[in-house]
C-alpha cells in the first residue's frame, strides 16, 4: 500500500488553512451528522467558524429531504442554518430544469421520494409518481397496455425506497417514449447512512436500475457533478480558491471539490477509512484529512 499523499491536519497547518479561505463547504452525512445522530462537536465548531466570519455552505447528495425539510433537521440537532445555506441534490434537480427553460406545461416524473417533489413544486414544476405511486402495480396481461402520461419531459431518480416495478416501467417508457425527455440522476452515491450504525444502498442502485432499462446514461446534478457547483458560485461570489470543501467521500465530495479548484479536507467520521485513503487503488488523494470537523477548532488553539 503507498503512503497517503495528503496531509494531516495539524496546529501547523491549519492556521493557515482557515486563514486562506472565505467559505466551508460542508457534506453532510458524515460529516455534519450519521444518519439522525449528530457528530461530536459539531455545532461548537460551527459557532467557531462563523465567529471568525467564514460563509458555510451545506452540499448533500441525499435527495430524500428538500431544503426546508433540511434546515429543520439542522435546527433539531441544535445547528442554525438558513434555507440558503443548503444545497441538496433534490434542489438540484429542480434547478437544473429551471436554469435550462424546462417548459412549465410539461410534466416531472419523479422516481425518488418527497424532497424531490417539493423542490419541482416549489420552482412551479408539476411533479408526478414519487410516494404517490408506492404502492402501485402492474398488470401483465396480454392486450394490456400500460399507460404512460405523454406530456412528461423529464424523468428525476434519487434514492427511492419505494421503488417498484410500476415507477420503474414508467420512468423507462417517458425516457424511452417521449421525445427529447430528459433522464436526470440526483447522485449515485453507492450507499448511504440512512441510519447511524449501517450503511443502505444509495441513490445510485435505483439510477443503475434506470440505465439498465433504458440503455441511456443520466444527467447528474449531485456531487461530484459540477452543476451544483456553478450553481453555487453564481450564488455567493466567493472564488473557488478561497473555498475548502470539507467531506467523507473521496469520489464524491473530495472529487467535487478538487474538480472546482477549491481546497479539501477529508474527515474520517463517514464511509472513508485511513486504509481506503492510503490504498494504491484510490487516486483521489484530499490535501488534508482529519479525524472530524471538531479537530479544526481544537487544532486552532
Ligand atoms: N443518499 C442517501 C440516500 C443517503 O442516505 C446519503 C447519506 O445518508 C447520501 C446520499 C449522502 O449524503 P451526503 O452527500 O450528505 O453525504
Ligand atoms: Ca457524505
Amino acid at each position: 500500500s503507498q503512503k497517503t499523499k495528503c496531509q494531516p491536519l495539524s496546529p501547523h497547518n491549519v492556521r493557515d488553512l482557515v486563514d486562506s479561505v472565505d467559505a466551508f463547504l460542508f457534506d453532510c452525512d458524515g460529516v455534519i451528522w450519521k444518519g439522525d445522530t449528530l457528530i461530536d462537536g459539531v455545532p461548537e465548531t460551527l459557532e467557531t467558524l462563523r465567529s471568525m466570519g467564514k460563509k458555510l455552505v451545506f452540499v448533500t447528495n441525499n435527495s430524500t429531504k428538500s431544503r426546508s425539510q433540511y434546515a429543520k433537521k439542522f435546527y433539531s440537532l441544535g445547528i442554525s442554518v438558513t434555507v440558503d445555506e443548503i444545497f441538496s441534490s433534490s434542489f438540484a434537480a429542480a434547478m437544473y430544469l429551471k436554469v435550462n427553460g424546462f417548459p412549465k406545461d410539461k410534466k416531472v416524473y419523479v422516481v425518488g421520494e418527497e424532497g424531490i417533489l417539493e423542490e419541482l413544486e416549489l420552482a412551479g414544476f408539476t411533479g408526478l409518481g414519487g410516494p404517490e405511486d408506492g404502492k402501485k402495480t402492474v398488470l401483465l396481461r396480454p392486450n394490456s397496455l400500460f399507460e404512460h402520461d405523454k406530456s412528461v419531459g423529464a424523468v428525476v431518480v434519487g434514492l427511492d425506497q419505494y421503488i417498484n416495478f410500476y415507477k420503474l416501467q414508467y420512468g423507462t417508457l417517458c425516457v424511452r417514449e417521449n421525445p427529447g425527455c430528459l433522464f436526470i440522476a440526483t447522485n449515485r452515491d453507492a450507499v448511504g447512512h440512512l441510519t447511524d450504525l449501517q450503511e443502505w444502498p444509495g441513490a445510485g442502485c435505483m439510477v443503475a436500475a434506470m440505465c439498465g432499462s433504458t440503455q441511456k446514461e443520466p444527467i447528474v446534478v449531485g456531487k461530484p457533478s459540477t452543476f451544483m457547483m456553478d450553481f453555487l458560485l453564481k450564488k455567493f461570489n466567493i472564488a473557488t480558491s478561497r473555498m475548502c470543501m470539507v467531506g467523507d467521500r473521496l469520489d464524491t465530495d473530495i472529487l467535487f471539490g478538487q474538480n472546482a479548484g477549491c481546497r479539501t479536507l477529508l474527515v474520517l467520521s463517514g464511509v472513508t477509512n485511513i486504509s481506503t485513503l492510503e490504498d494504491s487503488s484510490n487516486h483521489i488523494q484530499p490535501e488534508y484529512y482529519t479525524s472530524k470537523v471538531s479537530d479544526i477548532p481544537k487544532l486552532l488553539r
